[in-house]
């Protein structure tokens, strides 16, 4: 938004907290070098290749043709929170009663309502870096203090109790967790999640948010497990986010919710019916199929989503300046380029950042990808490897040439 325009139209004084979109600098690059007649291959999206598995796209068509096309209840159909219910006993060994569920039109509104809902000036929400950047944005459009928290690379982008402890205050009514995480995979694992509760027994106060949107994209030998089932004694201050984006390809569906304790709960189903009214019905249909439903195809993805990871993380690593860790979780990788600042590309520009190094990634090689400072955290690049292994090859290649051509 340039000043002249925001003076114009006098937008509201919180529309400052925000920044522009991280992404729309390098999509706007990809587009110029598109416009050049070179192919762009795109590892940038943060979605599933895969298509809307068929019974659920069927299920979806029949919920039209049965005219199940009316406003639904504001929270979502019992029928859908009912089959919330079942997969959050099924999958993650908790219960949850319809109202202790929520439905929001997708993951990314939830997070958005949760904060409208609870945190205002004054507030504090520790946000543990990199982050999925629309926690940020929701944090400071509340008027809320972001407390970011940034994790280590030599310690798996892993949030630990003992820092966190060091930046909880009064203030503080949010702990955000992420796991697995966007953008670096990063699985927090049951030891440290028992000394996370064990911190947070000794502030009351301090409310959870646990994001497991990437539950089902998830390559650990212990079943997934998030801090209501380490601290069960926490379940009365924490909210599960999930949704059906990631799991069951359905990003355009825009279906997400949460699990939690009743007040937080229905305040979250206030503001949704003030911003949405509801989600979709026939997307609320859909979902409970694809919760209901055969879980097939999340065997099968996992897979697929495992041999990518690996055949990248191998690439990448060989590529003499840049390094990643294995993930455990989630389809990016976050790549440490900070060996590339202060390099000089052929044609004589340097490269004075990661954003600098994803612009030249574009230009001399036609790779889309994401800067690590877009998540809070400089000196990366985010790659999504949620594409087919022959993309994946000829992105790899294509990272590989660019790094070489620096000076
Ligand atoms: N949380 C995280 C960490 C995410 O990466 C995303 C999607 N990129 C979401 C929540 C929300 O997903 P959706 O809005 O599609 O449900």
């Amino acid at each position: 938004m340039t000043a002249i325009a925001a003076d114009r139209y006098r937008l509201a004084p919180r529309m400052r907290s925000l920044e522009p979109s991280p992404f729309l600098a390098v999509l706007q690059a990809a587009r110029e070098v598109e416009a050049r007649g070179r192919k762009v291959v795109y590892l940038s999206m943060g979605e599933p290749d895969f298509a809307t598995p068929e019974h659920v796209k069927q299920t979806g068509i029949r919920a039209i043709q049965r005219g199940e096309t009316r406003y639904t209840a504001m929270d979502g159909t019992v029928q859908l929170k009912d089959a919330i219910g079942r997969k959050l006993l099924r999958d993650n060994r908790l219960t949850y009663q319809r109202h202790q569920i929520t439905v929001t039109a997708g993951g990314t509104q939830a997070i958005f309502n949760v904060m409208l809902a609870t945190v205002g000036p004054g507030d504090e929400v520790i946000l543990p870096a990199p982050f999925f950047q629309p926690y940020l944005s929701a944090i400071l459009l509340c008027g809320a203090t972001p407390v970011i928290l940034p994790t280590r690379e030599e310690e798996g982008f892993m949030p630990r109790a003992k820092r966190i402890a060091e930046v909880v205050t009064e203030k503080t009514r949010w702990l955000i967790l992420n796991s697995p995480s966007n953008p670096a995979g990063a699985v927090i694992d049951r030891t440290e999640l028992a000394e996370i509760a064990a911190l947070l027994r000794q502030h009351p106060d301090v409310l959870v948010f646990s994001d497991d949107i990437y539950e089902s994209i998830y390559y650990g030998d212990e079943p997934f497990s998030n801090i209501v089932n380490v601290a069960p004694d926490l379940a009365d201050r924490t909210l599960i986010l999930n949704g059906i984006s990631k799991a069951y390809a359905m990003t355009g569906w825009r279906i997400g919710y949460l699990a939690g304790p009743e007040p937080l709960v229905a305040a979250v189903s206030q503001v949704t019916a003030t911003s949405t009214f509801t989600a979709s019905s026939i997307a609320q249909a859909a979902a409970v199929e694809a919760l209901d439903g055969p879980q097939a195809s999340l065997v099968t993805q996992n897979a697929a989503y495992r041999n990518r990871r690996d055949l990248m993380v191998d690439k990448v690593n060989q590529i003499p300046g840049l390094h990643c860790r294995t993930p455990d979780g989630a389809f990016y990788l976050f790549i440490n380029c900070s060996q590339f600042v202060g390099k000089r590309t052929p044609e004589g520009t340097l490269i004075s950042d990661d954003l600098g190094f994803v612009l030249h990634l574009l230009n001399h090689a036609g790779l889309a990808s994401v800067q690590g400072s877009a998540f809070g955290m400089p000196g990366f690049i985010r790659i999504a490897y949620a594409a087919s292994e022959e993309t994946l090859n000829e992105a790899a290649d294509r990272l590989a040439a660019a790094c070489t051509a620096l000076r």
